[in-house]
């Protein structure tokens, strides 16, 4: 593709982009096609011959378009969002532009200064502990997912706990780690890819509010010392996925201080509510971390993927992560003045993530962000006030901020046949789980341009389907 070819198919792939972002609400929001259907109208061989951009970009939408779910509409109310915005995909569209692979600061400065700059920007903006700041013995990277920075997390802790002697000698399967029974199931993942086990991953119960019990975390960790174990990794959560539920962190880091353990906090998608001061008590005891994270790809308009994990002692993560191969060596990293990222994460090579943040929080700026996250926050709260008007349903948790978890009281096939039916309509996608063993509709309002008006539909089509599905 030469420069000129390259102008021109860019303008138009834009203008498709901006055309469908503006047409995404005519589309079913979930996908209504069938297992197989997109492979069977994809060719089984690779053209043997070099194909025009427009022939490829009108199968995007004849060929490509039926098989997208639509996480940008503002219908779309599943899972936890990923949303988006604008200023992440070009910021996104400049890292491909630019091309670099950032796993040295010498492979390309900017790439890590940016990132350092804008995760202390984000200490700030959420008022986290200025233990991870840069310019302190910590400090913030960002890593694909959530699900990795709580493995490095694993990772750092295990090394910590043994004197990193795991690496060299692999598990004695004698670290215990910790968290509730409502964490997320990266935990278990991650405790398996890490060497820990999940026999050796308790999963400690929790309250009537689905937040972990301090007191039965110190019970199983006497009961793990007693039995010859080392308690060595606690994981609390600010924000299930299941409810949102927040667990105790100040009662949980203490007990964690007391007895020497990691404590790595996980506020996957609910830690973008600490942008604004009115919410920033949900990170009430994070001050007793030994690492956080969160995912400005789910809440804060950050094109998938970018995770933020911070640490208090960047050495732990860098000893445990770092091998240095002789082709890697080179003068920056000699110096000791530099950071190089690729000893903070497993992959070796990494993205310029740091643009598409940067671009959103320069975009929306501090205000701006708060504005839109406020919005969600007082959307759900007016959903949560509608099904309490509606004495057919009940809430099932805490709203403490933008999901609602909610049943019609007709039973767990009343509540299944409502949520097929209208996710099969296309008018709205949302998604459920189990709450005490109960069958249980969750609501996340979290899509960047959801507005008042589609959370009514939203509520306007529940209240309907209920009354055909239960009468
Ligand atoms: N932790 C929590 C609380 C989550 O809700 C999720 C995903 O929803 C994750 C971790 C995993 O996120 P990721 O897809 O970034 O690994």
């Amino acid at each position: 593709m030469t420069p000129e070819e390259f102008r021109k198919n860019g303008h138009a792939m834009i203008d498709w982009i901006a055309d469908y972002r503006a047409r995404v609400e005519s589309f079913p929001v979930l996908s209504q096609v069938t297992p197989g259907e997109i492979m069977r109208s994809l060719p089984t061989q690779a053209p043997a011959h070099g194909e025009s951009f427009d022939a490829i970009l009108r199968d995007v939408e004849t060929l490509i378009l039926p098989g997208i779910t639509h996480w940008q509409s503002p219908n779309f109310f599943a899972y936890f969002p990923s949303n988006s915005s604008e200023p992440a995909i070009l910021g996104d569209l400049l890292s491909s532009g630019l091309g670099v692979q950032g796993m040295l600061w010498a492979t390309s400065p900017a790439c890590t200064e940016l990132e350092t700059r804008v995760l202390d920007w984000l200490v700030a903006m959420l008022a986290l502990p200025n233990k991870f700041l840069s310019t302190s013995a910590g400090g913030g990277v960002i890593q694909d997912t959530a699900s990795s920075a709580t493995l490095c997390a694993l990772l750092a802790a295990r090394e910590r706990a043994t004197n990193y002697a795991t690496n060299q000698q692999g598990c004695d399967r004698k670290l215990v780690a910790y968290t509730s029974t409502q964490a997320h199931s990266s935990l278990q993942k991650d405790a398996q890819i890490a060497g820990i086990g999940r026999d050796n991953l308790r999963l400690i119960e929790v309250d009537e509010d689905f937040a972990m019990r301090p007191a039965a975390l110190s019970a199983q960790i006497e009961k793990d010392r007693r039995a010859g174990l080392t308690p060595f990794f606690v994981c609390a959560s600010v924000g299930t996925t299941s409810s949102n539920a927040i667990d105790p962190v100040p009662a949980i880091g203490r007990i964690c201080r007391e007895q020497n353990i990691w404590l790595h906090v996980d506020a996957a998608m609910s830690g973008t509510a600490a942008l604004c001061p009115e919410f920033r008590s949900i990170h009430d005891g994070v001050e007793l971390a030994d690492s956080y994270t969160f995912n400005p790809h789910k809440w804060m308009f950050t094109t998938f993927d970018c995770n933020c994990f911070y640490v208090a002692d960047r050495n732990a993560l860098i000893q445990t992560l770092t091998i240095l191969p002789e082709y890697l060596r080179n003068q920056a990293t000699e110096s000791g003045a530099v950071i190089d990222y690729r000893d903070w994460q497993v992959p070796l090579g990494r993205r310029f993530r740091a643009l598409k943040l940067w671009f959103v929080i320069r975009h929306y700026g501090i205000e701006g962000l708060q504005f839109h996250v406020r919005k969600h926050v007082s959307m759900a709260q007016e959903f949560v006030s509608w099904i309490r008007e509606d004495d057919r349903f009940e809430l099932a948790a805490p709203a403490p901020l933008n999901l609602v978890c909610f049943r019609h009281k007709g039973g767990d096939a009343v509540n299944q046949t409502i949520m097929d039916n209208l996710n099969r309509s296309g008018d709205l996608y949302f998604t459920h789980t189990k709450l005490d063993g109960k069958f249980t509709l969750r609501m996340c309002v979290g899509q960047t341009h959801t507005e008042l008006r589609h959370a009514e539909q939203a509520w306007r089509r529940i209240q309907e389907e209920a009354s055909r599905s239960a009468g």
